[in-house]
């Protein structure tokens, strides 16, 4: 079973996407841990990405191609994954389709998680004072919100034309957020 999260930064899908793999036994993929991990250890990937993803910019899909390939390549996702922050690109999503079909996998459940741009904006400020990221000024989360609008909305309706999405509101407690998907996903 392969889960996609989409939405804005902020919107939540790290929260819940760790919830939902604890849940149902799957592992997690999420591009920016793996970037932030590379960035660290600074290795030529986490060089490359940190220019990007310090100004708020979406990292090349040059270099993320390679990634997603790998991750999906690896045994341990091979049956089933949680993705998080990916795809974000139309190449990213071809990608990902391609990998699936060919292992006789799709994309089972596409979740949307709604939040106002208000309080993406009160969210991510307010995660900034307990985490730290270096990419979480007021101006790159302006930037942030601008490329998710540009670049990654519009797999939206890539989606939806194959009758899959699933919108989840996504105010409201942790609990009450994780509920709605359970519910919506049906288990
Ligand atoms: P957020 O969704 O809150 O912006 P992420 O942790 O998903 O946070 O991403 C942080 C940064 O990492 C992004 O701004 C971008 O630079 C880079 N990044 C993560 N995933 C991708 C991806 N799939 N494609 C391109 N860049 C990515």
């Amino acid at each position: 079973m392969f889960i996609l999260l989409l939405g804005a930064p902020g919107a939540g899908k790290g929260t819940q996407g760790t919830i939902l793999a604890e849940r149902l036994g799957l592992p997690k993929i999420t591009t920016g841990d793996l970037l932030r991990a590379a960035v660290k250890a600074g290795t030529p990937l986490g060089r490359e990405a940190k220019r990007f993803m310090d100004n708020g910019q979406l990292v090349p899909d040059s270099v993320i191609l390679g990634l997603i390939k790998d991750e999906l390549a690896r045994p341990t996702t091979a049956q089933g994954a949680i993705l998080d922050g990916f795809p974000r690109t139309a190449p990213q999503a071809e990608l990902v389709d391609r990998t699936l079909a060919e292992g006789g996998h799709r994309l089972n459940h596409i979740l949307l998680l709604e939040v106002s741009d208000e309080e993406l904006v009160k969210r991510i400020e307010s995660r900034a004072g307990t985490e730290g990221r270096s990419d979480d000024t007021p101006e790159t989360i302006r930037t942030r919100l601008q490329v998710y609008q540009r670049d990654t909305a519009p797999l939206i309706a890539h989606y939806a034309q194959r009758g899959n999405v699933q919108r989840v509101p996504a105010t409201g407690t942790i609990e009450d957020i994780a509920t709605e998907i359970k519910r919506v996903i049906g288990r």
